[in-house]
Order: structure tokens, then C-alpha cells, then sequence
């Protein structure tokens, strides 16, 4: 049998073209065809409409071994991609009725008749496999076209994903040419993205052929710079070796922005950074409203090192909730260091946590001035042995990017300064 190398994916659904949907099934599939070591060629997103997925059906047959649509499976006369499909294959349609008798069941276990029109999800093109679907009424459908495979997923995520684990991926897995594609994702942050690219570059040329071939994509996004390194080949132990090598090879160049090399998020390492050392955290912030905080909650645990914190947007609220003296900001504004410091101390001490962390900043768009511009955020830290650091940085962006990247810099600035402690 010829092995499948490549896919293409049709995401079928009206909804998809407009702004208020986006097609996050193409997503997962191609993270789940990538780990079968299966390259995704081509994707299209394609409205409700039979002569256009016959024609991105054929155009997807014509760039991959695999095909695989979502969506467009429902009962309703809108959902037309069965058909649209087993017409692209010349295939006739007729009922059938094992399939008929699980969705009439499913409908009657809840107690309800089912609608004629569902009979038409139990439609299925002469010699495909009806897939079932345990969280819905919609089957899918796996059809053979000579070496070609196509697959019909529905569209709703939880429906999808099910079925693809428990009836596609078992399918799939015996057919692929044994290749295996695995993935590093190098963290870094602090660091300009141009400034990694220049020392990552050289790097990347001695990976590139020998000894397995890996290739590289860098990412960048609020704050965060991710390296993407993709290796694939039949022996998964020669894979891993060439990633380590390369994963080493870049996080000694890059240095201390490199945060993490096995998928954990910033607050995550910062997380295990305070575990490790039996340290609380308390957060005060002004320009943030709570970001830090939301970030360093959303982690799983956190309640064993997170005490709590303060949004300390007004003046007099640093003042009274956190003890920063008036006459501190009447000298230096509340967007200053001494200030920051302040209320680094203050949180810690109000709640008793080992490490005070203080941001304030002028998110814009207004309230910038010649000395100090809008983007102009100022963090400080304050820690158990009596350390602290303070740090004033400048960032250029919409009042949600400075926000965001302030809480980030927080973030690191934490990271960086337990690192050392
Ligand atoms: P359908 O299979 O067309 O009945 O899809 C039902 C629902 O699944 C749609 O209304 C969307 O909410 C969702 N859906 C369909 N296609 C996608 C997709 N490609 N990505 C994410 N959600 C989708
Ligand atoms: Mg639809």
C-alpha cells in the first residue's frame, strides 16, 4: 500500500469566511497528522456551497495523499458536503440502515422523535466506512479513491476531536511511511526578535542537512519569542538526538532570555521557581489591572504560592493599600521607581508574602508627557533577603499590546531575579 505522506484539509462552513469564526479544526488536525509524521500541503476554508467543495475537494486530492473535510455533515439543507464529496468521487449515495438505527436511537434515548431530515446524516457513498460519532448525530466518513484517502470529519471541535482519536488516527497510523515528526519550542523573552535571529541564524545553516534535517521557524508575540524546530525521520531516537543537539546549541547562544525548552509558559516557570524555593508572591499593580496576577492564577497549583494582590490603579489607593508615602509620588510621580519599589514593599508586607512585585506605567493613549511617554512602565521587585531591583522600560504598542507586554516583563523580571537569588 502507498504510504501517506501529505494532506490537505477543507474546512466546510459559511460561518468560516466571516469574522466572527475562525477555523480552529484545521488546527488541531494538523498538529495531530504532524505527529504521524504526515505533512499538511494545502488548506482551504470554503462556504456551504456543493460546486465549490467539489472544486477544493479536487484541488486538495490533486496536492495530497490524504484529504480530510470538517463540517457541513448536519441535517440541515445548508450542511451539503456529503454530497458535494461523493459527487467529486462519482460515487452514488443510498441510506443505510445500520447507520439510520444509531441516529434514530441516539434521538429516542433522549426521549425525542427524530426530525426527517436527520435521515439524510445516515447517507453514506457507495463502500465508504461510516465512522460513528459519540458526541453528536452527524457520522463520518472514510472513503478510498485508489492510493487517496478521504476523510469527512464534522465540524463542531469536541465532536471532531473524538472521533479522530478514536476512529481516524487508529486508521491512519499503520498507513504513514513510518516517519515520526517531533517538535522542540525554545521560550525566550526580553530579547528583540532581530537580535535572536542574527545569533540563531548561523546556528540554524549547521542543522540543517546533516546528520537528520530540522528545520527552524521563529515566532514572535507579545513579549514572547518562540524557536520552532521540526525534525522528521523513521528513527525516533536519531530525531530526539538532533533536537537536543540543536535545543543546546541555541539556548547557549541565546542565554538567559531562553526561559524554557519543554513547552512550559513563563508564569509556569516562575512558578516552580518560587516552589522550589518556598516562596509566596504578592502582585501590586497599577497599568496591568491584574494581568500578573491573572497569568501566575492561571497556573494549576498556584494557590501554593500565590497570597493575593492589589489593583492599585488611583493614587490614593497605593497610598492607603499599600503604604506608598503621598509625598513619594508628589516628588516623583506615581510612575516612577521609588514608587514601584514602594509598592513592591508594601504588598509584600500587607500580606505577608516573601516576594512584592510593583508595576506601574503609562498604558496610553493619553497621559504621556516629554519625560516620561506613553509605554513607559516601570516594575519592581522585592525579595526575602533584603534584595530588590527596579527596573524602567520602554515599550511602543496600543495601550493593550504596553499593558500586555508590561505584564510579561513583570513576569521575567521575577524569573530573572530568583534565577540569581
Ligand atoms: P457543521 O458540521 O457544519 O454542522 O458545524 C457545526 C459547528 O461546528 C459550526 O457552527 C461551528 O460552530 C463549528 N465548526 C465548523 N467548522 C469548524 C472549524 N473548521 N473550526 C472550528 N469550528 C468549526
Ligand atoms: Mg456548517
Amino acid at each position: 500500500m502507498t504510504p501517506l505522506r501529505t494532506a490537505a484539509i477543507v474546512a466546510v462552513g459559511s460561518e468560516l469566511l466571516t469574522p466572527h469564526r475562525a477555523d480552529t479544526n484545521s488546527l488541531h488536525l494538523t498538529g495531530q497528522l504532524n505527529d504521524l509524521g504526515i505533512d499538511v500541503r494545502a488548506k482551504y476554508v470554503v462556504r456551504d456551497d456543493r460546486r465549490e467543495i467539489i472544486a477544493c475537494v479536487n484541488g486538495a486530492l490533486a496536492h495530497a495523499d490524504l484529504v480530510i473535510t470538517t463540517g457541513g455533515l448536519g441535517p440541515t439543507d445548508d450542511d451539503v458536503t456529503r454530497e458535494a464529496v461523493a459527487e467529486a468521487c462519482g460515487l452514488a449515495l443510498s441510506e443505510d440502515a445500520q447507520v439510520l438505527a444509531v441516529i434514530r436511537d441516539r434521538f429516542a434515548r433522549r426521549g425525542i422523535t427524530m426530525a426527517e431530515n436527520n435521515r439524510r446524516q445516515a447517507q453514506v457513498p457507495e463502500g465508504a466506512a461510516p465512522l460513528a460519532n459519540v458526541n453528536g448525530t452527524a457520522p463520518g466518513l472514510w472513503i478510498e479513491r485508489g492510493a487517496k484517502v478521504i476523510v469527512l470529519l464534522p465540524g463542531p471541535p469536541r465532536e471532531l476531536e473524538t472521533m479522530y482519536a478514536s476512529l481516524v488516527e487508529p486508521r491512519l497510523a499503520p498507513r504513514t511511511a513510518g516517519r515520526r515528526l517531533l517538535r522542540r519550542v525554545i521560550k525566550i523573552t526580553g530579547r528583540a526578535e532581530s537580535s535572536v535571529d542574527a545569533v540563531a541564524q548561523p546556528i540554524y545553516q549547521g542543522f540543517r542537512h546533516w546528520p537528520i534535517p530540522i528545520e527552524t521557524t521563529i515566532l514572535a508575540a507579545r513579549g514572547q519569542i518562540e524557536l520552532h524546530l521540526v525534525a522528521a525521520a523513521a528513527d525516533v531516537a536519531a530525531v530526539n538526538d538532533a533536537l537536543d543537539r540543536a535545543v543546546a546549541a541555541l539556548t547557549g547562544a541565546v542565554g538567559p532570555a531562553v526561559f524554557s525548552v519543554d513547552g512550559r509558559s513563563l508564569e509556569q516557570v516562575v512558578g516552580q521557581q518560587l516552589d522550589a524555593r518556598r516562596y509566596t508572591i504578592a502582585v501590586a499593580e497599577s497599568c496591568t489591572g491584574g494581568l500578573v496576577m491573572v497569568r501566575l492564577t492561571d497556573v494549576p497549583g498556584s494557590s501554593a504560592w500565590v497570597k493575593g494582590g492589589v489593583v492599585a490603579y488611583a493614587n490614593d489607593v497605593k497610598i492607603r493599600e499599600l503604604g506608598v508615602p503621598a509625598s513619594m509620588i508628589a516628588a516623583h510621580g506615581a510612575v516612577s521607581e521609588p514608587v514601584a519599589a514602594a509598592m513592591a514593599r508594601g504588598i509584600a508586607h500587607r500580606s505577608g508574602a516573601d516576594v512584592g512585585v510593583g508595576v506601574t506605567g503609562i498604558a496610553g493613549p493619553a497621559g504621556g508627557t516629554v519625560d516620561k511617554p506613553v509605554g513607559t512602565v516601570v516594575m519592581a521587585i522585592d525579595l526575602p533577603s533584603g534584595r530588590h531591583a527596579v527596573q524602567t522600560r520602554q515599550f511602543a504598542g496600543d495601550r493593550r499590546l504596553i499593558r500586555q507586554l508590561a505584564a510579561q516583563a513583570a513576569l521575567d523580571l521575577v524569573r530573572r531575579t530568583l534565577t540569581i537569588e
